[in-house]
């Protein structure tokens, strides 16, 4: 390892949005005096009349929840996106925008209001698996929509509403911004070199082994070289598929169980229901060539030192780059001993 990357301050490059981050391990040694979150250690009920989100209970638009038993999936009641909003453009002088169409799902992981991803069984989170395969495909294949982005906030400190597990599925008709910075990179370094970016890269992280905290037959779960958040973490398929519904069923499992191991880590991590937003980043359904894709799963979470101290994303780092004081070998290290 290069050990003046543990030591001065530097910038990493993010090959797949083609942004810096600056790291800063010198300053890890700061004291705190800043704001503290409150930690909510509560045991929930398994079932909770007031959640919308619980089996047999009624929604605020009326409807009510089936009496679930694994999964259940419904179209968000107050959707960001919808499919019969107006087609416009705005194209005037240097005032420019355009209309967006699209369909917004909530998906509920489980029935019981107590558990997270991190406490359900690994076959049970292969339920979930299934689920988004099922989605990508079938929202995918819809004329209007041309991407789907699957994504999970959990933990009030995210400003999620509701502790059921849950996650959300959105898609739409153009790409969002992420996206469109991943797809120049993956498309560019795959016309050059006629290979996955993500695969190459994942070869180098496997030969460093200095990032990798967690990995099975078919998947490795890593802290990314350019990881933004303090305990960031990504789950790559060893193999390159450009979209989860490409994945087989033993593979399915392997990723259930990637997701079970980092999960897990993070709760242990400073003993709280660990809070973060993850998401899956894959190709889009536009019906082009997405060979270049190499789909994976971010996981960033904010809290920095202990349950009650989290990140902000202040000052420089909306003026200038995001910044980091423990480093991705730090972070990976203290995630890969909990495992
Ligand atoms: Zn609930």
């Amino acid at each position: 390892m290069n050990t003046d990357l543990q030591d001065f301050s530097h910038k990493r490059f993010n090959i797949l949005t083609g942004e810096w981050v600056l790291v800063s391990p010198h300053r890890a040694k700061r004291p705190w005096q800043g704001q503290n979150e409150a930690v909510s250690n509560e045991v929930r009920p398994a079932h909770d009349p007031n959640c919308y989100l619980c089996a047999g209970n009624t929604r605020i638009n009326g409807e009510i929840n089936p009496d679930y038993k694994d999964v259940f999936v419904f179209t968000n009641d107050f959707a960001a996106l919808q499919t019969d909003s107006k087609t416009f453009s705005v194209d005037n002088g240097l005032f420019k925008a355009e209309s967006e169409q699209g369909i917004c799902k909530v998906i509920c992981f489980s029935p019981d209001h107590s558990k997270s991803l991190a406490d359900m069984a690994v076959k049970d989170i292969n339920k979930v698996v299934s689920t988004w395969q099922k989605e990508y495909t079938e929202l995918g294949s819809n004329d209007t929509i041309n991407y789907v982005q699957i994504f999970e906030n959990k933990g009030a400190v995210m400003g999620c509403s509701n502790p059921h597990p849950h996650g959300q599925i959105w898609s739409q008709s153009t790409l969002p911004n992420e996206i469109i910075k991943k797809e120049k990179e993956q498309k560019e370094y795959y016309a050059i070199n006629k290979r996955s970016l993500l695969g190459d890269y994942l070869a180098q992280e496997l030969e460093a082994n200095e990032r990798i905290i967690y990995s099975n037959n078919d998947f490795v779960v890593l802290t990314p070289f350019w990881a933004i958040w303090p305990f960031e973490a990504m789950i790559v398929p060893r193999k390159q598929y450009n979209d989860i519904s490409q994945i087989s069923v033993t593979e399915s499992l392997a990723f259930a169980d990637a997701i079970s191991a980092i999960t897990k880590a993070y709760d242990k991590l400073f003993s709280t229901s660990f809070p973060y937003s993850s998401g899956i980043h894959q190709a889009p359904t536009n019906g082009e060539d997405n060979s270049h894709w190499h789909w994976h799963m971010s996981f960033y979470p904010p809290l920095l030192r202990s349950a009650t101290v989290k990140k902000f994303m202040v000052g420089y780092e909306m003026f200038g780059s995001p910044q980091r004081d423990i480093t991705a070998e730090q972070a990976a290290t203290r995630l890969r001993d909990l495992i």
